[in-house]
């Protein structure tokens, strides 16, 4: 029996939906933002800086036992000179900075205008000629991230009297030592390695307004870490140029 004739109409292969590509790469993975809260950096940084900032006043507080020289920052309500200072931060220390400025509705266009120009004039300005008030300065002279201020703000401490900070002629007696003696460098490397950022030839340091722009702009983006490689080199050096 002769066999059928085949049709001259193949019956069409349904075809497959097409599937995306699976993402790879920094765009797949977390924002910096998301990544802070989920590795419970944002908790922890905080925490290391307070703790930093309460060992420095507890020693200043003995120091002064000794010498019989009060702790003048402690009651302090003059004018804040010290807050007109190159001020610098890590960026572990701008990050509860940003997260508190984003939490209360402070992450502003103009705010970021104002870190950018201050940034710009920290960096530009050598220390020795630097006296503009810094950006988180309130009106009423009272710091208003005052619990998360970086430690630098926290661990500058004097005994000589308010009025002399105000006082280019006036001898201003510090009462701890150099920062670098209260702040252990491992907590920059710590939080370099939990946050997964790029390995460089300087700190992730810079000008204080300019860490914490930073810290604000990185915080939506998933490509951080080349981000913030990028712009830490430069913004390091400039603030060692400033500051030196
Ligand atoms: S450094 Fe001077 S101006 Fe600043 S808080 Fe201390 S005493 Fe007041
Ligand atoms: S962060 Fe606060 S304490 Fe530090 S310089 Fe600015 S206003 Fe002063």
């Amino acid at each position: 029996m002769a066999k059928p004739k085949a049709s001259s109409r193949r019956t069409a292969t349904p075809r497959k939906p097409a599937v995306a590509p699976p993402q790879l790469g920094p765009e797949a993975g977390p924002t910096f933002g998301e990544m802070l809260e989920q590795r419970g950096l944002l908790a922890n940084t905080s925490q290391a800086t307070r703790e930093i900032i309460a060992r420095s006043t507890v020693l200043a507080v003995e120091r002064s036992q000794v010498t019989l020289r009060a702790v003048s920052c402690l009651d302090c309500t003059a004018a804040k000179a010290c807050c007109s200072l190159v001020t610098g931060a890590f960026l572990y220390e701008a990050v509860p900075i940003a997260a508190r400025l984003i939490r209360d509705g402070r992450d502003t266009p103009e705010l970021r205008e104002q870190l950018r120009a201050a940034a710009h004039r920290m960096e530009t300005t050598h220390r020795s000629r630097h006296q503009h008030p810094c950006v988180f300065l309130g009106t009423d002279e009272r710091c208003t991230i005052y619990e998360d201020r970086p430690s630098v703000c926290g661990t500058h401490l004097v005994s000589s009297p308010p009025a002399a900070c105000s006082d280019p002629a006036a001898r201003i007696v510090k009462l701890v030592g150099p920062l670098q003696d209260t702040v252990p460098p491992q907590l920059e490397e710590q939080f370099c390695r939990e946050a997964g950022l790029r390995r460089l030839d300087v700190r992730y340091r810079g000008a204080l307004p300019r860490v914490v722009l930073l810290c604000l702009e990185a915080w939506p983006r998933r490509d951080y870490p080349t981000f913030l490689a990028e712009r830490s080199l430069p913004a390091a050096h400039r603030y060692a140029w400033a500051s030196r």
